[in-house]
């Protein structure tokens, strides 16, 4: 534990507990429902557990809050295991919530006995209905007032299979009058008929989120069990659960879920997104989850970042998408590999370079007083980009055009002497010369020039697919867009850019970040083969789309 660090309010809370002699050590748990993929909400609190277990000396277990079996699946299971790792965190135990099941029985059959649970045969639309309103007390029916023997003999021939789904439930007899709505006999059990995918078919009774979460944490001793704010209400009853069992009382703390700019976060909208094309999958590189992000190339490092910077609040907010962005450019600047690409290419013919070619040394970043350099083809035909020439330069262009001079990146200073033009008057070639004292890093030429290009040698370029993202929402904050989210889809958050670049792409290792030069970061995408390489924009260099809102 460092000294200087000020704690955030559940840090506190743990704090005093260790000092207090309340807990040796304390255990944390990350608590997926396997019915999706893994989104940045859920990398804050999967910071937020683990990043406490590490801080104090305690584990975090990861378990899958496996309740709702007609919504998982396996694929999700494997998907949140190898997310987790990927963020660089470790569990001591993997545990299942249907691992449980007996137990949770037994738990229930317990509370039958103590006359703390009921068998009732309403339907689910008189049940809310005898519920009352937060100013109006519940009602109750004629089924409260089973006996224990009736509601164990009903209850064993629930799970035994003897109703149809939904016939009856298993309720708490708490309190039909407590101001808080949970409190009032809320729902343990329900019969569904559904295949589970690790139980299979061996129950048709299933124990609801609050009957199953504070009694899961309780099983493991969980110490702190730290949840969204949406749960507050649900604490008295998480409390009433434990007391009543008396079971290892773990305690409920919560913070405020993670809202960001331009996107949903709710595994229900992503799997709409995904099922009705209107991205390609999980992992589509716009999408907010854990998988797309490091597809996109975002760095585990940089999320990491990004929980750390936000901190925990216990009020709802939104956090600027920018602010991640500026957390993944913070770590690429650090560790991408710098390569050129041109994407809008003009020739541009070097017409004294008699040598044909020579190969060049280029660093590998300038960041990194380790990164080394790479061989780097030169010629006498390159491609630059269109735009890096003026046929008539304004006055403060320091790129090329007639008579004008720019540096080539790690090359060396060029002259514009002349150009041709396609009939249709469209720049095709531009001639230069070059001075063969100016090669970078030995430059005794004595110019000086403003602009630094970057360019590629035709001979030797390869064809590259770029794919550049946009942000996936075109409103800011979706919670207040009225109608249906889908309809603020952007339209064009991709688009396909071919390029031509320097080939020593091509031989690159698969996982290395880069930083196209003056164009952006980038990550080969997992569609991406030797024959044709793919680079997905994990972010610009720089946060131009804020500047445009400003202007
Ligand atoms: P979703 O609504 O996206 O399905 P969820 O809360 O139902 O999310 P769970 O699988 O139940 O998803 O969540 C696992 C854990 O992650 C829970 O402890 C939950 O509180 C937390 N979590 C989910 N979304 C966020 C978020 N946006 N910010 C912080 N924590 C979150
Ligand atoms: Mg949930």
């Amino acid at each position: 534990m460092s000294e200087e660090k000020s704690l955030n309010f559940i840090e506190e809370i743990i704090s005093q507990d260790l000092a207090s002699g309340k807990y040796e050590s304390i255990l944390t748990r990350f608590p997926p429902e396997p019915n999706g993929y893994l989104h940045i909400g859920h990398a804050k609190s999967i910071c937020l557990n683990f990043g406490l277990a590490k801080y104090f000396g305690g584990a975090t277990n990861l378990r899958f809050d496996d309740t709702n079996p007609a919504k998982e699946d396996i694929e999700y299971v494997d998907s949140i295991k190898a997310d987790v790792k990927w963020l660089g965190f470790e569990w001591v135990k993997e545990c299942y919530a249907s691992d449980y099941f007996d137990q949770l029985y037994a738990f229930a059959v317990q509370l039958i006995e103590k006359g703390l649970a009921y068998v009732d045969d309403s339907t689910a639309e008189e049940i809310a209905q005898q519920k009352g309103t937060p100013t109006v007390p519940g009602t109750g029916n004629a089924f409260r007032n089973r006996s224990i023997e009736e509601n164990l003999t009903l209850f064993a021939a629930m799970k035994a299979g003897e109703f149809a789904d939904g016939a009856k439930v298993l309720r708490a007899k708490i309190d039909l009058a407590s101001p808080n709505m949970h409190m009032r006999d809320p729902l343990l059990y329900r019969i569904k008929r559904a295949h589970h995918h690790r139980t299979g078919d061996d129950w048709c009774i299933y124990p609801m989120y609050d009957f199953a979460h504070g009694q899961s944490d309780s099983i493991e001793n969980i110490t702190h069990s730290i949840c969204t704010l949406e749960f507050i209400p649900h604490r008295a009853l998480y409390d009433w659960g434990i007391e009543q069992l008396g079971i290892y009382p773990s305690k409920q703390y919560e913070f405020a879920r993670l809202n960001m700019t331009y996107t949903v976060m709710s595994k229900r909208k992503l799997l709409q997104l995904v099922e009705e094309g209107h991205v390609e999958s999980w992992d589509d590189p716009r999408m907010p989850t854990i998988s797309g992000m490091r597809r996109r190339g975002y760095t585990a490092d940089s999320i990491r970042d990004f929980c750390e910077r936000i901190g925990i609040a216990k009020r709802e907010n939104i956090i600027d998408l920018s602010l991640l962005e500026f957390c993944v450019r913070e770590h690429l600047n650090k560790i991408a590999q710098r390569r050129m690409v041109v994407t809008n290419p003009i020739k541009l013919v070097i017409t004294n370079f008699d040598k044909g070619e020579e190969i060049l040394q280029s660093e590998n970043n300038p960041e990194d007083p380790n990164g080394g350099t790479r061989e780097v083809p030169f010629s006498n035909e390159l491609w630059i980009e269109r735009e890096d020439f003026m046929e008539e330069p304004t006055k403060k262009y320091f790129r090329l055009g007639p008579g004008l001079s720019v540096r080539l990146k790690s090359a060396y200073i060029v002259t514009c002497e002349s150009f041709e033009k396609d009939a249709a008057g469209n720049i095709t070639t531009v001639y230069a010369t070059y001075n063969s004292d100016s090669k970078s890093g030995q430059d005794t030429s004595g110019i000086h020039v403003k602009g630094t290009l970057h360019w590629v040698s035709a001979k030797h370029a390869i064809p590259v697919e770029l794919k550049e993202y946009d942000r996936l929402f075109s409103v800011e904050d979706l919670s207040n867009a009225d109608g249906d989210f889908k309809d603020y889809i952007n339209p064009n958050s991709l688009k396909t850019v071919n390029a031509y670049a320097e080939p020593a792409l091509a031989k690159d290792a698969l996982d290395a970040h880069f930083q196209f030069l003056r164009k952006g970061y980038f990550y080969q995408d997992t569609n991406s083969t030797k024959d044709k390489l793919i680079f997905n924009r994990t972010v610009t260099l720089k946060d131009t789309w804020a500047k445009e809102q400003k202007k």
